[in-house]
């Protein structure tokens, strides 16, 4: 077992990850940039080592600067957390070439499911169903067009490289393709470093169901439930639940099922997600994010396992302590994202945060590094708090949620708290009937267009 883990992360995830180390004995190390020297993780793990200043790429991404913290503490192994260097191939292989162990899978899958067109093969060929469209990198807009008229417009041109719903466009007839193909190339070639894309087809009235999947040295591989994150905001999960409203039970066995048998056929090491698009009765696989989820807490509510704890363990060679049959859902989980932005214009709000106070009770679990006196740096997400409930029934948990939002005080920033609310009181959050698009069209005030996005 490892004597000293090495974070390289910061804010909620960070603190989380210190936190299920210290009940597991292992001493931690975490890394900072400048802007976060008196964040809470800081504050509360063993050591810290500054790595820079505060923009990411000089600090979080910084490799040789993280790699030689981890020497200088003799740290056994690096917890990637989620974001910045979690899904990076060459930091995953540098790791273990410098003698620590990458908290996360093997770098051939991270370079695999990185590239979301090769994903998109390797599922086919174990057996997934693809959303209809190139079958790979599009060269060219003009190769596009082809494509996109042979699938139907609207169509999707994402980045290979793709993620947080960067370099994404949708095309909705073939007078716009080109210029939304440059457009969704230029983006990822600025987010990304790489511009190529590939076309989807691009479904009107889909949920977004993802399989929580773990797997360890020894080819045992289960998954832990799925979770419903349609409730979107430019691609960008807001609120999620599990289970989700939508599936049937014989539905949530079959996708279950189906994420767990991929993941055993790739000897898959470490937790994952797979995520799917869920239309009509059908699942689609959309992607594979090879680490920790923001919403991994309700996965977490409903079948009481301690997801990155059992992540450290199969990291650190131990064998699941669990099969498929162990694993029970209890109840019904919500978590709502508090983002630092304004609940109606969505301007990021960063700033001293002048008074905070969690809600708590039964079933409330408030995963934050925001405290009194804290102030929320300009330069990474917005993310400042996830407030996540559990009860018996989605009905209890959404009057919880609505009790727990009610309870929290986030004084000096602007939250997006307001705007959780007003979902949790629309009959169609109520009654479970969205799709991915109904957050947008809710939030444009058009009724009818609400209406349609209620399935
Ligand atoms: P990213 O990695 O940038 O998050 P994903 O491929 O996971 O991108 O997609 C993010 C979201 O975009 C999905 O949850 C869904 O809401 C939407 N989306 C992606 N592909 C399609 C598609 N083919 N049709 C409709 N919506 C899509």
């Amino acid at each position: 077992m490892f004597n000293k883990i090495l974070i390289a992360n910061r804010g909620e995830i960070a603190l989380r990850i210190v936190r299920c180390c210290k009940e597991m004995g292992i001493e931690t190390v975490v890394v900072h940039s400048t802007a976060d020297a008196n964040g809470m993780a800081v504050r509360m793990a063993d050591e810290s080592v500054c790595i820079g200043p505060a923009p990411g790429r000089l600090s979080y991404l910084n490799i040789p600067a993280i790699l030689s913290a981890a020497a200088l503490t003799n740290a056994d192994a690096i917890h990637p957390g989620i974001g910045f260097l979690a899904e990076n191939e060459e930091f995953c292989r540098m790791v273990g070439e410098h003698g620590h162990t990458f908290i996360g899978p093997a770098p051939e899958h991270i370079a695999k499911m990185g590239d979301k067109a090769v994903a998109k093969d390797t599922m086919k060929a174990l057996g997934l169903p693809l959303i209809p469209g190139s079958p790979g990198i599009v060269k060219n807009a003009d190769d596009g067009l082809k494509i996109a008229k042979e699938c139907g417009f609207p169509v999707l041109i994402k980045a290979v490289a793709g993620g947080g719903g960067k370099g994404m466009k949708v095309a909705r007839s073939e007078g716009e393709f080109k210029s939304c193909f440059s457009m969704a190339s230029a983006e990822a070639k600025a987010a990304f470093g790489n511009g190529d894309v590939y076309i989807e087809k691009y479904l009107s009235h889909p949920r977004h169901i993802e399989v929580q999947v773990i797997g360890d040295m020894y080819g045992n591989a289960v998954h832990l439930g799925e979770r419903d994150c349609s409730i979107q905001r430019n691609h960008q999960k807001v609120v999620e639940e599990c289970p989700s409203p939508a599936l049937t039970a014989a539905q949530r066995k079959e996708v279950g099922e189906l994420a767990a048998s991929c993941v055993r056929k790739m000897k898959y090491l470490g937790v994952g997600t797979m995520e799917f698009l869920f239309e009509d009765g059908k699942f689609y696989f959309l992607e594979m994010n090879t680490r920790l989820q923001v919403e991994h807490p309700i996965t977490e509510m409903v079948t009481g396992i301690d997801l990155v704890r059992e992540q450290i363990l199969v990291a650190a060679g131990k064998k699941l302590s669990f099969r498929q049959e162990d694993v029970k859902f209890n109840g019904h989980s919500i978590e709502c994202r508090i983002n630092a932005e304004h609940p109606e214009t969505f301007i990021p709000s960063p700033g001293k945060v002048h008074r905070f106070h969690a809600p708590g009770g039964l079933g409330v679990r408030v995963d934050s590094a925001l405290y009194d006196g804290y102030a929320v740096p300009p330069t990474y997400d917005s993310l400042v708090a996830k407030i996540v409930v559990h009860a018996a029934s989605r009905e209890e948990a959404m009057m919880r949620m609505e009790r727990a939002l009610e309870e929290t005080v986030i004084e000096g920033i602007n939250t997006n708290i307001p705007l959780h609310l007003r979902i949790l009181q629309e009959p169609d959050f109520r009654t479970g009937q969205y799709n991915i698009h109904w957050l947008e069209k809710f939030l444009s005030g058009n009724k009818e267009e609400q209406k349609k996005a209620a399935s």
